[in-house]
Order: C-alpha cells, then structure tokens, then sequence
C-alpha cells in the first residue's frame, strides 16, 4: 500500500499501454473499466459482487450525489466509501456533465452553471470550486475539474468557446483542490473533433498540471468511426507518464478501439443498463435474453463464462425470469455483463504485456463475427 498517488506504466505495445495507478485506497491495475455506481450503488450489484467481477475502482456521479442525499449528509455520515460500503477507490465526475444533460432551466456564466433539480425542481450552483468540495466531501479519490461540453454536432465557435471556458475552469479546479496528498485531480481535454483545439486545450492543461488527464467530449453523438479518428491524435497529445481516461466509453468494441488507440481508463452504464433490459453482452455479440428462442434452450448464455449467471443458469431460466420481471433477472445479468467487460480488460492488459495486442484484438472480432450460437 501507498499513502501517495502514482502511475506506473509497464508497457506498451503499438500506442496500448498497460500499467498500475496506485492509491492509497488500493491499485488499479490499467486499461481499467469503471462500472457505475451513480446513485451510490451499482444498481443491482452487491459491492463485494462488483469488486468480485475485477473492478478496481468505481465511478460516482457527483450531480446526483449532491442532489440526493447530498454531499453533505454522505460527509456527515463518514463518507462515500463507507455509506456504499466500498472501499476500493472512486471516481467522481464533476457534476458538469449531467448538469447539461438532465438538470432543467440552466443558467451558464463565466462563474459556473446554475439551475433546477430534476428530482424536485430545487434552485442549485456549480462552479469549479462548489465542484472541487462536493467531491472532497464525498471522499472521492480521483476527483474530475468542472468543465462544460457541448452535445456533437456544435459549430467551431460554441466548441472554441466551451473549451476555453473549460480551461479556465480547470485552473479554477486546480487552485480549489488544494494540496491533497494520496488524492488525485484529473484535468479534462475538450476541443470536439478540432484538432487545433485539442492542442491548445492539452497545452493549457499540462500548464496548470494534474495527475490524470481525461478525454472529454466524446462519445456525446459524433459516431465510433469520429471518436477514434479523434482518439489517433488526442491521446498523442497528453502526458505518458499520467493516467488517460476516455469519459462514457462505451461498448465492448469502443472500449477495445480506445485501449489500442493508448487509453487507459473508461466507464460506461452500458453494461449495468443493459443488463436490467435483457441484454447480455458476450463474445459472441449481443445476446437479447427476451427473444422466445431462448425459452426452452438449457444451455447456458455463454458456456465459456465464469460468472454466476452463466454457471449456474440457462438460457430457458433467465428468459423466464426476465419476461416474469423478476428481480434476479437484473441481477443476474449485470453480473454477466460487467463480468464480461472486466474479462475484456483483463485479456488485454495481458495481450499488451505480452506483445500480442493485435492478434488479441483480431480474435476479439472474430468472435463476435461469428455471432450467437444457432438455436435448438
Ligand atoms: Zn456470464
């Protein structure tokens, strides 16, 4: 254990890297996926289930959090950690985000955004600095700098604008953070798919200096081809020797374009999400559970998975459970598919290691090629 905040990296093969982020709360080994816990819970998911599928860390929303119970009931009671009963680190956004994406009647000015709870219309403020207590109050380890993004399609000058904002914004974060020794503040790259921006906005970060650097502004609509076209210069452009995190990313094939292309951490609800609607992620592609062609099949969803829903079930039980809406059938499936995303992660940190990313890769999309299994 550490007291202290690192990143060792390992090794590289093409611009894939592998490697550890060190925090006093426990290692994360890298290319990581987050799961979600916005709510202060993965939704359907024990914690020891969560670290028991290989995820290191978590990801919590800090405009959710703040909303409900608050930041400062959560503090009051001793903590995120110790609230969620998770004790491996967490990562908290900013709240800026979701500010835009769900919080009515926004107000955005140079000092921050203010507006209206979606849960029960209360007035609220987010400025860097009410960002940076928020997420000291919640305890996270890795906190994230308030920034502000525009949804893709934007035009160059609301891009240029937004992003320049943001600069100023992280240095606001930086100075607010303070000296936090063991805690890390990770800085946000914004620049949509200029690459003239992306520059400067890298510049400007590395001026103010953080642990960690995030790709911001991406996977907000612009489609998987722009988001790697973007990725094969971004990724360049920031520190190798601090942690990258792609934010909101995403499908297992995302995930796999992000790591080659020298990202080294994403979340995504996608896998706890879909989970809860009957979709099971596997080597084989997608798996929708709801389809009849599953209600008399005894085999399991993916007979070369370890997790419990595909030791122990068939393919006939969790077609019933998810058409008879019970519980278990969220369950069980979160856990398949976050198992499955961890696997993913792990075979690549190990490919990486190895030297073998391309030829892991290629399997990777043969697999899914070949699709589901034939029916019965
Ligand atoms: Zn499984």
């Amino acid at each position: 254990m550490t007291d202290r905040f690192s990143f060792d990296l390992h090794a590289t093969d093409g611009a894939a890297r592998t490697g550890v982020i060190h925090t006093p709360r426990g290692d994360i080994r890298t290319p990581a996926f987050m799961p979600v816990g916005t709510a202060a819970t993965v939704k359907a998911m024990l914690p020891d289930s969560v670290a028991a599928t290989g995820a290191d860390v978590l990801l919590g929303n800090t405009y959710h959090l703040m909303l409900r119970p608050t930041a400062e009931r959560i503090d009051r009671l001793g903590g995120l950690h110790g609230f969620m009963n998770w004790n491996k680190p967490i990562l908290t956004d900013s709240g800026g985000f979701q500010v835009m994406s769900l919080a009515e009647l926004r107000k955005l000015t140079e000092d921050g955004v203010t507006f209206r709870s979606h849960v029960d219309g209360s007035r609220h403020h987010l400025s860097p600095e009410r960002s940076m207590e928020i997420q000291r109050l919640l305890g996270s380890d890795i906190v994230m700098a308030f920034d502000e993004c525009p949804a893709l399609p934007a035009d160059r000058t609301r891009i240029e604008d937004s992003m320049r904002l943001s600069m100023r914004w992280a240095a606001r974060s930086r100075a607010a953070f303070g000296d936090r020794p063991g805690y890390a503040l990770f800085g946000i790259q914004q620049g949509g798919l200029e690459r003239d921006l992306r520059a400067e906005s890298a510049k400007a970060l590395i001026d103010i200096g953080f642990e960690g650097y995030a790709v911001g502004g991406l996977a907000v609509g612009e489609g998987q081809e722009a988001m790697f076209g973007c990725l094969d210069y971004a990724t360049d452009m920031l520190p190798v020797d601090k942690p990258r995190y792609l934010m909101g990313v995403g499908k297992p094939d995302d995930i796999v374009g992000a790591v080659k292309r020298g990202i080294d951490m994403m979340d995504c609800v996608l896998p706890s999400r879909s989970g809860r609607t009957g979709q099971a992620f596997t080597r084989h592609g997608v798996v929708n559970i709801k389809n009849a062609r599953h209600q008399d099949d005894p085999r399991p969803l993916d007979e070369g998975c370890s997790c419990p829903a595909c030791t122990g079930y068939s393919r006939a039980y969790l077609h019933h459970v998810f058409r008879a809406k019970e519980m278990i059938s969220g369950m069980l499936l979160t856990w398949h598919n976050l198992h499955y995303f961890q696997v993913i992660m792990q075979e690549m940190r190990t490919a990486i290691a190895a030297g073998t990313f391309a030829e892991w890769e290629a399997g990777f999309h043969a697999g899914r090629a070949q699709g589901d299994i034939d029916p019965l």
